[in-house]
């Protein structure tokens, strides 16, 4: 169980933010996005279709299979991997690059695979893990959008169960109790500047 309000959490200006399916990455980001426009919030390149109401560029940069092959060919990414159902999903470095240089703190929503080849590539990535505040509201949570059938909820929370076991490689554990919280939370990681400052 992640000790919340721990003394002296340590800063970067790149955090990795990485959890166990339907925590709510995807709300806390989107949050963080919308209430902290100095964070860089990186956008992936991806090769799925996008869904209904998803904006290339905003949500993802959805490409071709050979924009893809393209992107790895030139080293644009500083990450890339295959997730499930074998679409392609990669971090395009130049903007996170541009971002640093500029001093600005960026936010990248990850997976696990993709956390870890971060970690390898800057060691000065702080790798953040989102946890439910327990196992039996992450299961409702995954259970609550009633859209997959029973076979395809359990096979979520094995993945779950799986995902969960990896939360001690990270830096940092932060529970999402509440989106708006748990976004200042991370932000606080993040060192910016007029942002609600860390416990001193
Ligand atoms: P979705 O297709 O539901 O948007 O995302 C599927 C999974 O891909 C999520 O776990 C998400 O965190 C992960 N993902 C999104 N962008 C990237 C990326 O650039 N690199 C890696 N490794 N995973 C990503």
């Amino acid at each position: 169980e992640a000790r919340e309000g721990a003394p002296s959490r340590p800063v970067s200006r790149l955090v990795v933010l990485a959890g166990p399916t339907a925590v709510g990455k995807g709300t806390v980001s989107t949050y963080i996005r919308d209430h902290y426009p100095d964070v860089l919030l990186s956008v992936s390149a991806t090769t799925r279709a996008p869904r209904p109401g998803e904006v290339d560029g905003e949500h993802y940069y959805f490409v071709t299979d050979e924009d893809f092959d393209a992107m790895i060919e030139r080293g644009d990414f500083l990450e890339y991997a295959t997730v499930h159902n074998a679409s392609r999903y990669g971090t395009p470095r130049p903007p996170i690059d541009a971002a640093l240089a500029q001093g600005r703190s960026v936010l990248l929503e990850i997976d696990l695979q993709g956390a870890r080849a971060v970690r390898a590539a800057m060691p000065e990535a702080l790798l953040v893990f989102l946890l439910p505040p327990s196992w039996e509201e992450l299961v409702r949570r995954l259970t609550g959008r009633g859209t997959e059938d029973a076979a395809e909820q359990s096979r979520r929370l094995d993945t779950a169960r799986i995902e969960l076991a990896a939360q001690d490689e990270f830096d940092v554990k932060v529970v999402n109790r509440d989106v708006g919280r748990a976004a200042q939370e991370v932000v606080e990681l993040l060192a910016v500047p007029g942002a609600p400052s860390a416990r001193t």
